[in-house]
């Protein structure tokens, strides 16, 4: 059983984030931001695919400008992600953006600070610090050295100096970052850093990779956290679409038991006893579950000797057999289909336990 680390709680737009709230998962746009009709596009996709909060790089003044188009283009909340320049962060909050993710210290001076902390203040925005290991400042790299998993301090003590730059400022609707490429850099700081504040965490493993290498990392690290009750929005950073960011982020939270969306697909990795072409089958099967809403456990096994017994749970379910396929519900053999009808006829099941079950969900 997990518990959460208590935290405060803060707001971007609609979604609350820490005190209890459900863990928001995050993704980044890789559009020019301010190609908007791209940028909406993506937001869309990302958006059916159960993405909490957008952000969006902020660049330039053009990118700053576009947030308000973009806004009205889309219905998720929007964070400005913005580097150096005082003025773009300014901007986006006056064009609607509704968190800005900031490194209080690079941001161009104490004067400039304060004039994005009153902007934030003015258009009720929260600020995310965020530090990683390569904007660590260095006299604190002199001092603690560059973090590593024996010694995160330097990362950590970046981050309590730039959240007090900004609570100096008498801002305090603030949640904290501070990232690594390494996966146990990544752990023991957010250990250190759960102990030193009750702000809102924003956990997440930088530049991990691409979809294995970065699922792996990101899994490990966060699911480590996640774990130990600390964490309260995430990204899965990805190279790769952003939409598989989202798919990640939530599995990885419906393995822990923390929150789920949509169906669970079960299906083996196939052996030496399959006789069907699985594979297809199970992509195919796959892409039709991100549509779906129910919180169905779906099987797609590549036998009969084993298939409904090893699926037992799943609610529905394939076991391949020779040129044919078993069609299962909770266990029991309700069809059995020539192979190249499969597909369809339990599409064709999936969509009435769908209706069946929103059905039922609705009248109660
Ligand atoms: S379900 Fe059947 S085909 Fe799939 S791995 Fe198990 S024994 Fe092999």
């Amino acid at each position: 059983m997990i518990t959460r680390r208590k935290t405060r709680q803060i707001r971007v737009g609609d979604i609350p984030i820490g005190g209890g709230a459900p863990i928001a998962v995050q993704s980044m746009t890789n559009t020019d931001t301010a190609d908007t009709e791209r940028t909406i596009a993506q937001i869309g996709q990302l958006a059916a695919a159960g993405c909490d909060l957008i952000r969006v790089a902020v660049p330039d003044l053009e990118a700053a400008a576009a947030i308000a188009k973009i806004r009205a283009g889309i219905t998720i909340p929007l964070i400005a992600d913005i580097h150096f320049d005082w003025r773009l962060a300014v901007v986006a909050m006056e064009n609607g953006a509704q968190g800005i993710r900031i490194n209080p210290g690079n941001i161009g001076g104490a004067k400039k600070l304060a004039k994005v902390v009153t902007a934030a203040r003015v258009h009720r925005v929260p600020i995310r610090v965020g530090v990683n290991s390569g904007s660590i400042e260095k006299d604190l790299l002199r001092r603690y050295g560059y973090p590593t998993p024996d010694n995160p301090t330097a990362l950590i003590e970046s981050a309590v100096r730039n959240v007090r730059l900004v609570e100096n400022l008498g801002f305090e609707e603030l949640k904290i970052s501070i990232k690594s490429s390494d996966v146990l850099t990544t752990i023991a700081g957010y250990r250190l850093l759960a102990e030193r504040t009750d702000y809102p965490l924003h956990i997440g493993v930088t530049e991990a990779g691409g979809l294995i290498a970065g699922t792996v990392k990101s899994s490990v690290a966060l699911g480590i956290l996640l774990f130990e009750g600390i964490g309260d929005t995430l990204r899965i950073s990805l190279t790769r679409d952003p939409v598989e960011e989202v798919r990640v982020g939530y599995e990885l939270l419906r393995a822990l038991r923390i929150r789920e969306r949509g169906p669970e697909l079960i299906s083996c990795p196939t052996c030496g006893r399959t006789r069907i072409d699985l594979f297809p089958l199970a992509e195919a099967v796959e892409q039709h579950l991100q549509t779906m809403r129910s919180r169905l456990k779906v099987a797609v096994m590549g036998c009969v000797v084993n298939g409904p017994g090893e699926a037992r749970e799943a609610d529905i379910g394939i076991a391949g057999g020779n040129g044919v396929g078993i069609i299962f519900k909770k266990g029991k053999i309700i069809k059995k289909v020539p192979e190249e009808r499969l597909l369809e006829v339990f599409l064709d099941e999936l969509r009435k336990m769908e209706e069946e079950s929103s059905s039922s969900s609705s009248s109660s």
